[in-house]
């Protein structure tokens, strides 16, 4: 069964996405066979990966309460081992309907199942929301990375979103583990970036990762060109940081 991470943080523009699809990029190219599921109706990580909704029929929303259709919603990347599980707009339908669903925290869940054993890894990238998908999703995992900005306001979010976590294993899903946070977006050279991460360190003595994921132009350029930053320059310091935070999570065993 695959190690499946839900990446999640209700504050949105903090680097899920970007995290999402360079950490399963980067996986891929360390011969990981990587499914990511794009579960943000925006569709960011689809399009991240070269996958336009001109290309695929099948998506998220349209499988989600079938799984035994999952695997016809799942595209192959220019990567061999990087497989896409994309999501479009009709996806923002999901977080209303699901609220009069019997057992609505679990058909992802179910997803995952139909498509686990397939994978080494499955990476899941959030809504920037705490609602029924985000839910879904942190139902589905078995665990949870944190992409946290060095900003002021990046620990208040936090609090809320561990809260959260806290009532999906209590109520939901006893298996989930806080795998870690990473910083993203991370300027050593600014003084309130290395005040937050030091702050962020302490709150977090175990859970976090030692790579920094830097501020980068070559890793905001890459998703115009549908392309990962491993793919796009892959000697760039953003490839480096996301092929290093790979290199951590493999050796991490989340406790
Ligand atoms: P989220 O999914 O949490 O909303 P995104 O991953 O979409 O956040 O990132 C928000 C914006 O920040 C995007 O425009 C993205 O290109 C940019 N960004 C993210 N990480 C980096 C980075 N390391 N260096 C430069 N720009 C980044
Ligand atoms: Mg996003």
């Amino acid at each position: 069964m695959a190690r499946c991470i839900v990446i999640a943080n209700q504050k949105g523009g903090v680097g899920k996405t970007t995290t999402a699809v360079n950490l399963a990029a980067a996986l891929a190219v360390m011969e990981k066979k990587t499914l990511l599921i794009d579960c943000d109706p925006q569709g960011n990580a689809s399009s991240g990966l070269g996958i336009y909704p001109d290309d695929f029929t099948e998506n998220l929303y349209s499988v989600l309460y079938e799984p035994a259709k999952a695997r016809e919603a799942v595209y192959e990347t220019s990567f061999p081992y990087l497989h896409v599980l994309p999501s479009t707009s009709d996806l923002v339908a999901a977080d209303i309907e699901l609220v009069d669903k019997p057992g609505r925290e679990i058909f992802l869940r179910n997803l995952v199942g139909e498509l686990g054993d397939e994978y080494e890894f499955i990476l899941l990238d959030c809504p920037p929301s705490l609602g029924l998908v985000t839910l879904n999703a942190l139902c589905a995992a078995n665990e949870l990375l944190v992409p946290l900005q060095c900003e002021y306001y990046a620990l208040e979010g936090v609090a809320q979103l561990l809260k959260t976590f806290e009532l999906v294993r209590k109520r939901f899903n006893t298996g989930l583990q806080l795998l870690g946070v990473v910083m993203t977006m991370y300027d050593g050279r600014n003084k309130l970036n290395r005040h937050v991460k030091r702050e962020i360190w302490k709150c977090f003595p175990k859970h976090h990762f030692e790579t920094l994921i830097p501020r980068n132009v070559r890793v905001s350029e890459a998703p115009s060109y549908g392309m990962s930053v491993i793919g796009y320059d892959v000697k760039s310091k953003g490839a480096e940081a996301y092929l290093a935070l790979a290199k951590e999570v493999l050796c991490r065993v989340p406790a």
